[in-house]
């Protein structure tokens, strides 16, 4: 193992860590912590100095600007998860639902070589450092490949080689004298064995692509690949091309991520419905006799706007289930309550199809078993 990568766990917060602000569930704040630097949020500022020596998880609190009343944050540690909800939008990126869903059909675990194409903002890149041995992540567009150079420098994510190519034309072998972030001054090679036993390809034409990994993957071993198209004609196409290439299993997945909260509702009964519409009827017979009342003494012209007349109060209503009335805390004993689920539509999650299949290139081993 080499220098700390900056998502390896680690309890306290310190100088020149990567630390991820909580703003809110949909405002996560990359940082890195600097102790003469300060945090702004619209509610005030946090030093960094602050945060140092606090443990990850930690709430910040400072008192909001002029008022008497705080505001807070919380100080995270970076994981793949966070990342991808806090990461610099460069592309379309792909979040956890897909991603964790990918990795466990690909059987992505320590002993994976992974290709993966384009890197776009590496938000999965993350996730795949994270768990497999490597990956091999190609990207065409000269800036986005330099910014993921540096960022994938800057969090140590040593089991990542990094290289700059257009996959659709000009395949996946990396060699001496490419731009990439492969060391061959280091080894005594002139080309990388990637023999990669999962691929993923979140590209426009991956159908271009395909035909191009026979000479990258591993020969020995199932390989996985899965291709991420947001259109039904691309998954179209790309199918075409895997059953020509000798791809088997194939199928096609869309992921729909969901959060379900669940709660109690109150239980109405017919009573309580009768009981409204009773509370109801009695409300707008006193509104008509007050505004009589009311009519009347204009014409007398007596001084009598609204207010001085007598208002009868209504009897406060003790309950009532379908709006005004005293709070009834959820779950209080005194009521009948239902357990029910509400879903929050609001998740994260690019929804694109994901078409997997697999190969076997020498079915010998398994022939013989
Ligand atoms: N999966 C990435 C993530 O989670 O951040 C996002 C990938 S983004 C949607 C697609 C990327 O593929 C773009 O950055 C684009 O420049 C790159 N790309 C498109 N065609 C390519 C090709 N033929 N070769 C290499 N990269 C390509």
């Amino acid at each position: 193992q080499g220098a700390m990568s900056a998502f390896d766990y680690k309890d306290v917060i310190q100088e020149g860590d990567l630390a991820l602000v909580w703003v809110s569930r949909d405002n996560i704040k990359p940082i890195v912590v600097d102790p003469k630097a300060m945090f702004n949020t619209r509610y005030g500022s946090f030093s960094h100095s602050s945060m140092i020596g606090k443990p990850y998880g930690s709430q910040i609190a400072i008192r909001t600007k002029g008022q008497n009343r705080f505001s807070f944050i919380h100080v995270m540690q970076p994981s793949a998860e966070l990342w991808t909800l806090s990461l610099p939008h460069r592309t379309q990126i792909v979040y956890t639902p897909d991603f964790s869903y990918i990795m466990q059909r690909l059987n992505c675990n320590p002993s994976s070589r992974v290709i993966e194409a384009g890197t776009g903002s590496g938000s999965f890149s993350h996730a795949f450092a994270r768990t497999v041995g490597h990956l091999y992540s190609y990207e065409f567009h000269s800036i986005r490949y330099e910014q993921a150079l540096q960022e994938f420098k800057d969090h140590g994510l040593e089991n990542v080689t990094l290289t700059q190519r257009d996959v659709c034309s000009d395949g996946f072998l990396i060699k001496e004298g490419n731009n990439t972030s492969f060391d061959f001054a280091k080894r005594s090679i002139k080309e990388v064995n990637i023999h990669a036993n999962a691929v993923f390809l979140d590209l426009p034409a991956p159908w271009d692509a395909i035909p191009l990994l026979d000479e990258v993957i591993a020969k020995n071993e199932k390989v996985g690949v899965c291709c991420f198209s947001p259109c039904i004609e691309q998954v179209d196409k790309s199918i075409e091309i895997l059953e020509k290439c000798g791809w088997k299993n194939i199928q096609m997945v869309e992921i729909q991520g969901r959060q379900y909260e669940s709660r109690r509702q109150m239980v109405r009964t017919l009573d309580d419905a009768l009981e409204r519409l009773r509370d109801v009827k009695r409300r707008k017979e006193e509104g008509i006799e007050r505004r009589k009342k009311m009519y009347d003494a204009v014409l007398k012209d007596e001084p009598a706007g609204e207010d001085s007349i007598d208002r009868p109060q209504p009897p406060k209503t003790k309950f009532n289930p379908f709006g005004k009335g005293i709070r009834v805390k959820e779950g209080d004993e005194h009521y009948q309550w239902k357990q029910v689920t509400r879903v929050e539509p609001e998740i994260k999650s690019h929804t694109s199809f994901l078409t997997f299949a697999f190969k076997v290139v020498d079915k010998t081993r398994y022939l013989n078993e």
